[in-house]
């Protein structure tokens, strides 16, 4: 017989998916690493996974303890199903930006939840880093994760995604992309996959690419907020690694909810907006490849990772009421609400 003794054992091992639809008169292989299929729904399975155990082993996390995080959901599924199974309490600190949905979701797994305003600067007594520390002071047994200066963040996507994308695209892969929220992903990712083929003779080391919503810090704004959850920063996480992308692709809300739509509708694909903000980034690289160089787009392959699934979002942003309402769809008489508040 084979199965797992706990649904926390298969994290990671996630499925390349080749994009047909959306990559229209593109010569490029476009395949997206589908990280919904993960046990908790998301790419942040596997460092919960390794930030507990790497907790535990120094001393950090001891029985009984409750690990307190801010997370904007997907990080705090992880690490409750990890929690489930080893014992622990969770608290979770989310801004209210994340969907009532999401949130409930944690609940559901049986952890606490406390809502914080997004509205303000990360150094502000109510932000969701404040409300965190502040917590972990007062529980005792607490542990914060700290997924943004966590560097077992990072090393298990050097130990797991980036063998992944290298072994399942044997060696082939020229180009990663991925959104950056903590920026774990990819400078763990990007490490991994610059480091084994930095000796190939063919093409050259793999090309890292960010993609983040136009105003954060990542692609050189200021932090001017944005709708797409998961990703973009207003200040700069010990999770990230700047040297390691080669460049940040800015990608509108605008442009990451239409791509995600479409990939729902002609891909099969329901995921998160960070995905669309992604495959967005990603299709762009491969449109400029096309015009600099054809013969090389042809033989490029593009991994680009989709970190979570569409369910979350139902009532965002696969909702026409709530698109409207920003001003991402035309309303009844083809007048953009954009248009109106411009
Ligand atoms: N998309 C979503 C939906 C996320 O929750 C996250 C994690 N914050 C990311 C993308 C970005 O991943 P990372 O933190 O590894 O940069």
């Amino acid at each position: 017989m084979r199965y797992a003794e706990h649904i926390s054992e298969l994290v990671g091992h996630t499925p390349l998916v080749r994009l047909t639809r959306v990559t229209e008169g593109l010569s490029a292989t476009i395949l997206a690493k589908v990280e919904y299929v993960n046990p908790g729904g998301s790419v942040k399975d596997r460092i919960a996974l390794k930030m507990v155990e790497a907790a535990e082993a120094s001393g950090e996390l001891r029985p009984g303890g409750t690990i307190v995080e801010p997370t904007s959901g997907n990080t705090g599924v992880g690490l409750a199903l990890v929690a489930q199974r080893k014992g622990y309490d969770c608290v979770f600190v989310c801004p209210d930006k994340v969907s009532e949905d999401k949130r409930d979701v944690l609940r559901a797994y049986g952890a606490r939840v406390v809502v914080t305003p997004t509205a303000v600067p990360p150094d502000h007594p109510d932000s969701y880093y404040s409300v965190s520390d502040r917590l972990v002071g007062e529980i005792p047994g607490a542990w914060k994760p700290n997924q943004y200066a966590n560097a077992n963040g990072p090393l298990s996507h050097y130990e797991s995604t980036g063998p992944e994308v290298w072994t399942d695209t044997d060696g082939l892969v020229t180009h990663f992309v991925a959104g950056v929220g903590t920026g774990g992903t990819i400078t763990g990712t990007g490490r991994y996959l610059k480091e084994v083929s930095a000796e190939r003779a063919d093409g050259g080391p793999v090309r890292i690419v960010g993609a983040d919503p136009a105003g954060s810090v990542y692609s050189g704004g200021d932090g001017r907020p944005y709708l797409v959850e998961g990703v973009g920063e207003d200040f700069w996480p010990g999770a990230y690694d700047p040297t390691v992308p080669d460049e940040v692709i800015p990608v509108t809300d605008a442009d990451s909810f239409a791509m995600t739509r479409r990939l729902a509708r002609e891909e099969g694909l329901l995921v998160g907006g960070s995905c669309g903000m992604a495959v967005e980034a990603a299709l762009r690289l491969a449109r400029r490849l096309e015009d600099e160089d054809p013969a090389a787009a042809a033989r490029a392959v593009v991994v680009v990772l989709l970190p979570d699934g569409g369910r979350g979002y139902l009532s965002k942003i696969f909702s026409d009421t709530w698109m409207r309402s920003y001003g991402f769809l035309p309303d009844e008489a083809g007048v953009t609400a954009g248009d109106i508040l411009r």
